[in-house]
């Protein structure tokens, strides 16, 4: 018998998490936090603990696999991005099992779950075996985090591929292309499920390379001056960082990291030797203790380029503190704002992001939104994923109705049926596939 729940991330853009039922056993993948609704509950400065988190829909509602929770062997975790490992500080532990993840991402969670002790590492493009029975395969795929994969899980009924959060880079600009040749290999695929965030958009997604040109043709080829320069983007992304410190470089002006998920993301990279930022860049942790080095350093802000935390305009972030005249470091009329991301599209986010863009607006700064090439694959890209794995049944991922819908969409074009083998479902909805 093989049984699909879908936990968390069938309605929404997060909260990712799904349990596969394989006879007497299960497993959990990822177990992730609504960032919109994680975002309303930290401005509110309440306690947050899983019940708290739970009612105020942060995280997702496991009410379907209650009862299976002895059956529960591993919670395996596709990469560090929150929405697919941040609910694991509040439900890891309800479930007596390993969480097993690629370094980058055991190393994260090591920091953001404190207390979470059966951890376990694999390194991408291996295996682990969970049991007798199931087996999973970390397949490395490009993303917007170091060590991102696709879960290839192996079962007496075939194989189930969980391709969340991936696009096909065929120039990242840190780690290696997508192994499309080991994907090439796997056969008899019963499900794919796949991530349905980008499947309305009808294009292939640009390589992480195109967004280093983006930032290049900004920052060395418009009249900059001696205005300063802030660049904001999601402080998990390496890549992106690692392609601000090469232009900045070239820029002749110095890089400075100001903020505490900037510190926290590069200190992991960093204890996996995966880059060496602290080597040749300022970092500071907390913009609130360092008001005489910011005081210094806005005396002179030519000499540098800030990259700073905030980018989706939360309010104790280091861009909102600086916009609201809480540090030391201030925005002059003509400065630069680089926003390298785009906004996550959920309310809350979307309104914190509008206030701050107003207020920098106010300020008279030179705003460059949308600088920025996606880690999800895109309509085209997941036709090709089909193509390769001719998996028998399509469970769309990762996305509200209209999302799924149009994954499911594609595949009805390439020959799937809705209902027969490609499933819509919701959050606390199971399928029995054998
Ligand atoms: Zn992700």
């Amino acid at each position: 018998m093989l049984r699909i729940h879908a936990v968390g991330g069938y309605n929404e853009v997060g909260k990712n998490m799904t349990c596969i039922e394989v006879d007497d056993e299960a497993i959990i993948l990822d177990m992730g936090l609504y960032m919109d609704r994680f975002v309303a509950v930290q401005e509110k400065n309440i306690e947050m603990d899983y019940e708290t988190l739970l009612g105020e829909d942060a995280i997702p509602n496991d009410a379907v696999i209650e009862n299976l929770k002895k059956k529960i062997k591993a919670i395996i975790v596709t990469h560090a991005h929150l929405d697919h490992i941040g609910a694991i500080r509040w439900m890891g532990k309800k479930y007596r099992c390993p969480v097993v993840a690629t370094p980058y991402t055991a190393e994260v969670i090591k920091r953001h779950a404190k207390g979470i002790e059966n951890l376990i590492s694999i390194n991408v493009n291996s295996s682990y075996k969970i049991s007798k029975n199931i087996e999973v395969e970390f397949i490395n795929v490009t993303h917007s985090v170091p060590q991102s994969a696709i879960l290839n899980i192996r079962t007496k009924y075939g194989s189930i591929v969980y391709a969340l959060d991936y696009k096909n880079d065929n120039h990242p600009t840190l780690g290696r292309k997508t192994n499309i040749k080991k994907l090439k290999k796997l056969d008899d695929v019963l499900l794919l499920i796949a991530d349905s965030t980008n499947a309305d958009e009808e294009r292939k997604t640009f390589s992480e390379y195109i967004a280093k040109e983006m930032l290049h043709d900004i920052i060395m080829g418009m009249e900059l001056g001696d205005h300063g320069l802030f660049i904001t983007t999601f402080s998990s992304h390496i890549a992106r960082l690692k392609s601000i410190l090469h232009i900045s470089k070239l820029l002749g002006r110095k890089p400075v990291f100001i903020g505490r998920s900037l510190h926290d993301y590069i200190a992991a990279a960093e204890n996996l030797k995966l880059v060496n930022f602290s080597k040749e860049v300022e970092i500071i942790k907390n913009a609130g203790r360092a008001e005489k080095r910011l005081r210094t350093m806005n005396k002179n802000k030519n000499d540098y380029v800030f990259i700073v935390t905030g980018s989706m305009g939360e309010k104790n972030a280091v861009l909102t503190k600086i916009v609201n005249e809480d540090l030391a470091l201030k925005i002059s009329p003509f400065d630069f704002i680089i926003f390298s991301c785009e906004v996550i599209p959920t309310p809350v986010i979307q309104a914190n992001r509008k206030i701050l863009e107003q207020k920098l607006h106010r300020k008279k700064a030179r705003i460059f939104k949308d600088i920025h090439v996606s880690g999800h694959a895109s309509r085209e890209d997941l036709r090709d994923l089909i193509k390769i794995l001719q998996p028998h049944h399509i469970l769309p991922a990762h996305g509200d109705l209209s999302k799924t819908a149009s994954l499911a969409a594609l595949a009805g074009e390439m020959g799937y049926e809705l209902g027969k083998n490609v499933h819509i479902l919701q959050n606390g909805q199971s399928i029995k596939l054998a």
